[in-house]
């Protein structure tokens, strides 16, 4: 199937976004004729320009958004006006929690206006936007509302994206089965007595081992996982599960045709 990954950021956390020391753009995911792009944090329109070649955000048909934090949503309104060609076309869908346009919406109200269709995610609900499906199976525990994305490719090809949450049993029936999972991996170590409420490496070792896919991707990442280098924990991963198990970088563009791999390489 014809269709791409792009990795516009791979932060995660307070630090390393204010610092930029990876990039905060989200996640763009195109398909034939479907392009999205999923939690636009600081620096998604600039990072999205600057791609070689250029991913034009006037193409874009949908802008999801996992949950309201700030290196998750802070271009919303930059690239819902750059997807309406500044407010002039109405077009494209927005998907995103409830909370994120209650008293303090992160999506201005003058721009509310200038989308086609607003679409608010709940737990276990699908949505159909072009060729491609997609659903929120389960509520993440986060802070603030949140969910993360399990898109139905043709070719049962299948994308998640588990973004942030504390690690519960819950997630592993909920992303499963999955071909290519992405698992936001902000912090090195399980601490239990940390109220933040993240997925640590040792997780996603669970959520890889338990969900088996032909791939995983760890992304948005944290200091701590950082320092470590998340491309050897990667590699320490693969050779632990079986399964290969790839550290993102800022600018990545994974192809799907390559999907489902071939024996041998999973
Ligand atoms: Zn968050």
């Amino acid at each position: 199937m014809n269709g791409f990954i792009k990795f516009l950021g791979t932060a995660g956390a307070r630090i390393v976004v204010t610092k930029q020391l990876r990039a905060s753009g989200g996640i763009w995911l195109s398909n034939n004729n479907t392009s999205l792009l999923i939690d636009p944090g600081p620096g998604s329109l600039v990072r999205a320009l600057s791609s070689r070649p250029k991913l034009d955000p006037s193409s874009l048909d949908a802008i999801l958004l996992s949950h309201r934090h700030l290196d998750h949503s802070n271009d919303m309104n930059i690239m819902v006006e750059a997807m309406t060609e500044g407010t002039f076309k109405k077009r494209g869908e927005i998907f995103l929690p409830h909370d994120c346009l209650a008293e303090e919406p992160v999506l201005y109200r003058y721009l509310q206006n200038s989308v086609e269709k607003i679409n608010f995610l709940a737990p276990g609900k699908s949505y159909i936007l072009n060729d491609l499906e997609f659903n929120t199976p389960v509520s993440h525990i986060h802070s603030v509302e949140t969910y993360g994305f399990r898109f139905k490719l043709p070719g049962n090809l299948i994308i998640s994206v588990v973004t942030d949450t504390l690690f519960t049993e819950e997630l592993i029936a909920a992303y499963k089965p999955t071909s290519l999972l992405i698992i936001n991996t902000v912090r090195l170590k399980k601490e239990s007595s940390s109220p933040i409420q993240h997925l640590s490496i040792p997780d996603a070792e669970r959520l890889i081992q338990e969900i088996k896919p032909q791939m995983a991707i760890l992304t948005h990442f944290g200091l701590t996982v950082l320092k470590a280098k998340p491309w050897l924990i990667a590699q320490d991963l693969t050779q632990k599960l079986g399964i290969p198990v790839v550290a993102a970088r800022d600018g990545w563009k994974l192809e799907l045709n390559q999907f489902p791999l071939s024996e041998g390489k999973g």
